[in-house]
């Protein structure tokens, strides 16, 4: 996979790609809003792997550029390009996780009339109070999870809490070798279905679920990434966490007791599971994500 994002012909005309069934009512959900990037926390254990090429990096890029040759789409390309430009001037600095950005279709992931702000650096609606999350959060999470890994270098196996309409599940399945994602919203996790359909992506299975279970059948994991904010990282997760692994979360911080008004906000939190026992956790910067429930509907 190229270092850079590739030139591709975007955009396709979308009812080419995916048949959409009538949209249900959208409802804007709550966009996630990034904060100053604070400075890089060292890892402190890492499963480094020996470089290989992730076999969906060129599946999802041939199929993409294949499946819009001919949609004459020079103007989304460049939009890509240029989120993935605005990324990298953010601070983003893993060249795989930005030439993932920007090769990866946003547009097909949400609903054509949103198609056109698809490319900006905003989390917008996907139905069922659920929103497709800000590029620039997907880019400094995975890169979170990715931290010390050459731009060869997959992760191995990751486990995505949240699938919502799939469109980080896409990324990370060009920097990492297995990806699993589960979602709990079924219409969400059919809608994932149809958007990743066309672009064919060998190492990515979905998995419909409560999340907070985890996929022990699947487990360990080298990497968890959860796109829904909880109290706390469900324990099910951790125990599924391989050692050495990395997990990234946003998690809900409770006001001080005797702090009237406060509301409740969230933060990132990166857990590195150093041996059976032990985590280490880091407190990053603060956001906002749609919330993580159990059970399924
Ligand atoms: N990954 C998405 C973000 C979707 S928003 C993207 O690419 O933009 C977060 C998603 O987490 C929602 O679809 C919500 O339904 C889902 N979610 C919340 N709690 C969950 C749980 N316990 N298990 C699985 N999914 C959950």
């Amino acid at each position: 996979m190229s270092p850079t994002p590739p030139r591709s012909k975007f955009p396709l005309p979308l009812d080419a790609v995916v048949q959409r069934k009538p949209e249900p009512a959208r409802t804007a959900g709550m966009p996630a809003v990034g904060a100053p990037r604070p400075a890089r926390v060292p890892a402190k254990v890492r499963d480094k792997q020996p470089s290989a090429p992730t076999p969906a990096a060129s599946a999802v890029e041939a199929r993409a550029s294949a499946a819009t040759a001919g949609g004459g789409g020079m103007a989304s390309d460049r939009a890509r390009g240029a989120l993935a430009a605005r990324l990298r001037a953010a601070g983003i600095r893993d060249e795989r996780v930005l030439a993932a950005i920007g090769t990866v279709p946003r547009h097909l992931f949400v609903e054509p009339g949103l198609a056109s702000q698809a490319y900006e650096d905003a989390a917008l609606p996907i139905g069922h109070q659920q929103t497709i999350s800000k590029p620039s959060v997907v880019a400094r999470m995975i890169e979170l999870l990715r931290e010390g890994l050459p731009a060869a270098t997959p992760l191995e196996r990751v486990l995505e809490i949240g699938t919502g309409c799939g469109y980080q599940a896409a990324v990370l399945s060009l920097v990492a070798r297995d990806v699993f994602s589960i979602e709990r919203i079924r219409p969400l996790h059919e809608q994932a279905k149809a958007n990743l359909r066309p672009l064919r992506v060998p190492n990515l299975r979905l998995h419909y679920g409560d999340g907070m279970l985890g996929l022990p059948q699947a487990a360990p994991f080298s990497a968890i990434i959860l796109a829904a904010a909880g109290m706390d990282v469900p324990q099910a997760l951790l125990e599924q966490l391989a050692i050495g692994g990395r997990l990234i979360a946003p998690v809900a911080l409770m006001p001080p007791p005797g702090a009237p008004g406060q509301t409740v906000t969230q933060q990132l939190l990166l857990i590195e599971r150093l041996n059976r026992h032990r985590f280490h956790r880091t407190a990053l910067e603060a956001v906002f994500f749609v919330p993580l429930k159990s059970g399924t509907i």
